[in-house]
């Protein structure tokens, strides 16, 4: 399953001239500490730009966030390497769950490494624009859901991993409860400007949390739109 599997002609195009702008930015992420190889290749391979508006495809590969609409943002390149890299260090799972598809860029990255991706977005606008882009990809391995992902999935659950790219104020106990055993969940958690990423593993006795460090995303919001 790649990206060159089944080529857009019209992506093909575009990709090959930013070809080098991604061989830069992963150069630069891999100098920033990112060391999973896996997760670089993925990253060189897939056209960032393809994920947000024309007028600023150009600067898709610059190592910052941008706006996607609707308030929201395609998280920055730094951040979905590391978050990727944390969710699979310790095993590679097979199902995983994604709140906030956004984009879709995160999804799409993952989707190229695991075998089943399931991701649940709250503004069906900005869902409709990544189930195109999945589309435009042949990325076929994407099951996608207009919901308040803040429940999960209960009907696909339980997931090997999931990743949520918004923050909310505490992990939520209905996701954890969606986690297979030895399962992984990595999440931002806290208040704008006070947010660090955690990393929860479920252990023998109890649940094992690290913090992974200070990030800033979207607050996760009840309710869908
Ligand atoms: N993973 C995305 C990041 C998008 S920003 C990307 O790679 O582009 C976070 C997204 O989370 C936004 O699109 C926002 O609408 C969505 N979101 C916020 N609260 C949510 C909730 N409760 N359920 C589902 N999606 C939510």
């Amino acid at each position: 399953m790649s990206v060159f599997s089944r080529p857009d002609p019209a992506a093909r195009g575009v990709g090959m001239t930013s070809q080098r702008a991604r061989d830069r930015l992963v150069e630069r992420l891999a100098g920033e500490g990112i060391r999973d190889r896996r997760v670089l290749d993925v990253m060189r391979t897939l056209p960032r730009h393809q994920f947000i508006d024309e007028a600023l495809a150009s600067r898709a590969y610059e190592d910052t966030a941008l706006p996607i609409g609707k308030s929201q943002t395609i998280s920055q390149p730094f951040v979905v390497a590391r978050m990727t890299e944390a969710l699979i260090e310790h095993r590679l799972p097979q199902r995983v769950l994604e709140i906030g598809t956004g984009s879709g860029y995160q999804c799409a990255v993952l989707s190229l490494l695991v075998e089943q991706m399931f991701t649940v977005e709250r503004i069906d606008e900005l869902l409709r624009n990544a189930r195109r882009r999945f589309r435009k990809l042949g990325l076929d391995n994407i099951r996608s859901r207009h919901d308040d992902g803040r429940l999960g999935w209960s009907d696909e659950a339980p997931f090997d991993a999931i990743i949520v790219t918004a923050a909310g104020a505490a992990l939520e106990s209905a996701l954890l409860s969606q986690l297979a055993p030895q399962g992984c969940l990595v999440a931002p958690v806290g208040p704008t400007g006070r947010q660090t990423l955690m990393r929860v593993r479920a252990g023998d006795d109890g649940w094992l949390e690290e913090n992974l460090g200070a990030v800033s995303f979207v607050p996760l919001r009840g309710g869908t739109e």
